[in-house]
Formats: structure tokens, sequence, C-alpha cells
């Protein structure tokens, strides 16, 4: 249990900053991000946006393009791990669309087995683990996936899940990757929340103590702001209903890193569906990323700003 007594140690909200590489054909001779070290980013800012020059954005951890998929894993395993020993997990991806959130909660179009995404490799782990504490601890796994409903919608089912072929089956990752992948900035695959929950029971074989455990993947709608000029009725609505929830989520985990006494969960429906791992002693996990090209430097700054907020 050591991993969980240093993931106290550092905290239950933590704030991962990730930044694709350059994909083919896009310009890079200039790049927004300036310098990455391990939990820095430094953004170039042209005086467009204000006084020009280098800022830095400090997270607790900072992965740069050429980052893979099992080390960023590695860094969050005893988060997931925690879920075993009855912790509540929420693990975020935030970005504005194609900046690599769905990328790093399920992994790219053409999946390998190197490429494999967060999803993927908790509910792995989690089997490995539990199935080498089962001498001493009977646990049942079951996942609930609203990818294609938006977040926890009530008539999804859980279902038990017992080895990854069941995960990827039920997850139908392919499938769930393909409408996700062919995402261009407007597609509706964008304009929605994806949520995998997890939830674990674990039952002590001496004691009969039985504990509770659960884990939200969540692959967040793009977080870029919508011109109200090109976009009317019912699409500038879900725009601005999506913001909103975006930024009620910000305000949660804000006041919450911030400890302050009123935590604003009602102010929208996720937070109000994730109210039960959010605070207390659950622990929270956002991978803000960053896309490299010039071109959304606006975004990528007010996604670094959103960050900086929730820290
Ligand atoms: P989002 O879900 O934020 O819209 P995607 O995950 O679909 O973005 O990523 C956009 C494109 O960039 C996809 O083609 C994806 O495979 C690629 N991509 C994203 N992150 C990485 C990465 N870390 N390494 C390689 N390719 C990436
Ligand atoms: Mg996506």
């Amino acid at each position: 249990k050591l991993y969980n007594l240093v993931q106290d140690l550092k905290g239950n909200i933590r704030v991962y900053c990730r930044v694709r590489p350059f994909l083919p054909g896009e310009p890079t001779a200039l790049s927004t991000v300036e310098h990455i070290d391990e939990g820095t980013i430094t953004i170039r800012v042209p005086s467009k946006y204000g006084k020009e020059g280098h800022k830095p954005f400090m997270f607790n951890k900072v992965f740069g393009p050429s980052a893979t998929q099992e080390e960023v894993f590695s860094d969050m395993q005893p988060l997931v791990r925690s879920v075993l020993d009855g912790y509540n997990v929420c693990i975020f991806a935030y970005g504005q669309t194609g900046s690599g959130k769905t990328f790093t909660m399920t992994g790219p179009k053409e999946m390998t087995e190197e490429s494999l995404g967060v999803n993927y490799r908790a509910l792995a782990d989690l089997f490995l683990l539990s199935n080498q504490r089962k001498d001493t601890t009977s646990y049942q796994i079951s996942i609930r996936n609203n990818s294609q409903n938006g977040i926890n919608v009530p008539e999804a089912s859980l279902m038990p899940v017992s080895s990854t072929d069941d995960v990827i089956q039920l997850m139908d990752l392919g499938q769930m990757n393909r409408a996700v992948s062919s995402t261009a900035m407007n597609d509706r695959s964008s304009r929605s929340h994806s949520c995998v929950t997890v939830h674990v029971q674990g039952r002590d074989l001496t004691s009969g103590t039985i504990i509770h455990g659960s884990m939200h993947l969540v692959d967040l709608a793009g977080s870029e702001r919508v011109d109200k000029s090109e976009v009317t009725g019912d699409r500038l609505k879900e725009a601005q209903h999506i913001n909103k929830s975006l930024s009620a989520l910000g305000d949660v985990i804000s006041s919450l890193s911030q400890k302050t006494s009123h935590v604003p969960y009602r102010n929208s429906k996720l937070t109000q569906l994730l109210q039960d791992s959010l605070g207390g002693s659950a622990k929270t996990l956002m991978f803000v990323h960053i896309s490299p090209e010039a071109d959304t430097l606006g975004e990528a700054i007010s996604t670094l700003k959103f960050a900086e907020r929730v820290g």
C-alpha cells in the first residue's frame, strides 16, 4: 500500500499536460511550444495575445511529443491501482478537438499493442492486480460504457467483466475509435463527453470486509470556443451547453484544490453526476492536451489557463 501513501502525499488532484507531436502534413516551422521539462511547459506568445514573450505554465507533470502511451500510463498506474483499495478515481482528458484526448484515453485509429490508451491499460492492470491478490481478496469488476449516450445515462447497464477481451468487446474499442478519429473540428463526436465507468467490489476473504471503488474515464467534449457569428440555433445552444459544463467542471476542481467550503457541483449535469467521485477522498487526474501547431495557439493558451485554474 506504499503507493497509496505516496499518492496521498501528492494530494488528491493532479493536472498533467500532454503535447502531441506534429502530424504528417502539419507545418512544423513554428511551434506553439517553446520548451518542455518535467513539470513546466513554456509557450511562445506573440504580441497578438498580449505581451509578447515566453510564458511558462506549471503542472504536476508534462509529457512531450515523444512520450509513449506506456510512459504516460506508468505514471498514473498507482492512481488506477488505488481503485482496488476502495478509492474513487476520476480521470479526465481535456483539450480542443484534435489535440489528442482520444489518443490518450483510447488510442489512435490504427491500434497496436503499444498504442493502446489509458482505458484499455487501466482495465488490463486492474485484472492483473486483482488476480495477484486473489488468495486474499475476491474482486468483481464491472464496466459501463456511455460513449454514445453522454455521461452516466441511467439506463446504460453495468456489465461484469473478467478479462481484457471482455473489455475490448464491451468498449468496442475499434468501433468507438473509428467514430472519434474521423473527427473534423465540428464533427458530432467532439461535441459530447464520453465516459467509461469501472466499478469494483472487493471482499476480503479472511475478514469478509467489503470495499467499493470506482473509476470514471472521461474523454471530454472539445474545449474550443465556437464563433457565435458562425453557428446558430441548436448548434449554438449545444456549444454553449458544452462550454458551460466544462467551465462548471473547472470551477468544481478549482474549488476542491483550494479546499473552499462550498463546492459548486450543482451548476452542470456533468458535475452533478460525478459529484460522488470528485472531492472527499476521491482522486482526480486531469490531462490537458495541447496541439503544437502555431495556428492553434489561441486555444492552447486558453487550455493552459483552464489548467492553471484547476491545478
Ligand atoms: P481529440 O480526441 O482531442 O480530438 P485525437 O486523439 O483524435 O484528438 O488526435 C488527433 C490526431 O492526432 C489523431 O490522428 C491522433 O491519432 C493523433 N495523435 C494525438 N496524440 C498523439 C500522440 N501523442 N502521438 C501520435 N499521434 C497522436
Ligand atoms: Mg476525440
